[in-house]
């Protein structure tokens, strides 16, 4: 073996997940006892995690619930799933997978679905873990472009997604998070019907991650897929406890609602290498979802965008994008470029050397935007964005 064959080409090529990347900046920047506001975050800061789902983990542990569970999940999970998710009265328990967080409920999706050389679409500005994914599954991974239209913040239409999967005979999932990490934007009821009507046309998977989806603002109304006589063969969706939640991303969990032969194949495939989430974070996840959802974290996280953007309104050379769900406010800043910088991760970067800590639109394939959360805390959002405007100016 040669010393440039010790890693496999596949895994050389991936660049480490952008949001850690921005951790470590963040991390280090304290560490030297700097300043840094930080807006690289996917997860929310300044709350804390229910004492319902603290309690529940506890009271896991004090019974000793703590052997295998199915490898499927607990089965009182997956009931409370077939609950929490709207819609369900034609699944059952077998349609539900239970796995360590969302990101392996997609990843096993990918690899239950699909076979080397499958294509796998995504909307135009993918988030950052959706092309590693395709590829460890040896999928292609395919950018469809909102052509149609331009002017709806990035959100591609129908005829976008018709004309690449008549393009392409070896589609098989079409990926569409909702609402948009990146974007922050929100298919309507009208626009999401129209895509998995394509899908299901097509006889390809509408793979819908809605791992934010009970943070959507202004009083908006999530728009649930309808799984008509036409769809439920083609739909597939993945939730979890990740975003939903406060502070409850590292309790890994996420499930997935899937026809019956593929959710039967992801178990067979996670029955192999998982066994499943840890139990105990099971119980604690029973316990989250089983609660009326009352919208704390909503009302929260709408006022603290209203924040970031009363803040940053008159920040100059830069149009801040309207933000309908998620926790993230996405940002044009191709105004900026042409003096000190020329491109967004130059903006990235000079903004992460004075202290703000926001992510490049070019991890999520869309190049001239920049990310910033707003899942933090008051005080980092007047400092942050009163540094972000000095910094700003600076440039052009
Ligand atoms: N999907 C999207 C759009 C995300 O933003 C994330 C996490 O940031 C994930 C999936 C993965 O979620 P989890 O932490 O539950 O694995």
């Amino acid at each position: 073996m040669q010393q440039d064959e010790r890693i496999s080409a596949k895994l050389k090529k991936f660049r480490p997940s952008l949001t850690l990347e921005l951790k470590n900046e963040a991390q280090a920047r304290r560490q030297r006892g700097e300043t840094v506001f930080d807006f690289g975050l996917g997860e929310t800061r300044g709350s804390h995690l229910d004492p319902v789902i603290l309690e529940a983990g506890i009271e896991a542990f004090r019974h000793e619930r703590t052997g295998y569970a199915e490898p499927a999940g607990l089965l009182e999970l997956r009931e409370q799933v077939l609950k929490w998710i709207p819609n369900t009265t034609h699944y059952s328990t077998d349609n539900v997978v239970i796995s360590n967080g969302a990101k392996q409920s997609l990843f096993n999706i990918f690899l239950a679905t699909c076979n080397p050389g499958d294509c796998v679409l995504f909307d135009s500005a993918p988030w950052v873990s959706y092309t590693p994914m395709a590829n460890m599954a040896y999928t292609t991974p395919i950018q469809v472009l909102p052509f149609s239209r331009p002017n709806a913040y990035l959100k591609i239409g129908p005829e976008d997604l018709e004309r690449n999967l008549t393009m392409r005979p070896h589609a098989k999932i079409f990926l569409l998070n909702n609402p948009v990490n990146p974007t922050g934007q929100l298919y309507d009821q009208g626009e999401l019907d129209a895509l998995l009507e394509v899908c299901s046309r097509h006889s390809v998977y509408f793979l819908l991650d809605r791992l934010y989806w009970k943070l959507v603002y202004d009083g908006a109304e999530y728009p649930e897929p309808y799984p008509n006589r036409l769809a439920p063969d083609w739909l597939i969706q993945v939730d979890g406890m990740s975003k939903n939640f406060s502070r409850a991303g590292g309790l890994r969990i996420g499930w997935t609602l899937a026809p019956r032969d593929v959710a039967k194949a992801m178990i067979n495939l996670q029955s192999h290498y998982t066994s499943g989430p840890p139990t105990p974070l099971q119980y604690a996840a029973l316990a989250a979802i089983t609660k009326p959802y009352r919208g704390r974290l909503r009302r929260e996280l709408q006022s603290r965008r209203d924040l970031l953007h009363e803040c940053a309104k008159d920040i100059p050379h830069v149009k801040i994008w309207p933000t309908a769900g998620a926790f993230y406010s996405f940002w044009d800043v191709r105004g900026v470029f042409g003096k000190k910088v020329n491109n967004s991760d130059e903006v990235s970067y000079a903004l992460a050397r004075e202290g703000v800590i926001a992510a490049s639109g070019s991890s999520f394939m869309q190049e001239g935007y920049l990310r910033f959360s707003f899942a933090t805390t008051e005080d980092q959002i007047r400092g942050g964005m009163e540094l972000a405007k000095k910094t700003i100016l600076a440039l052009k």
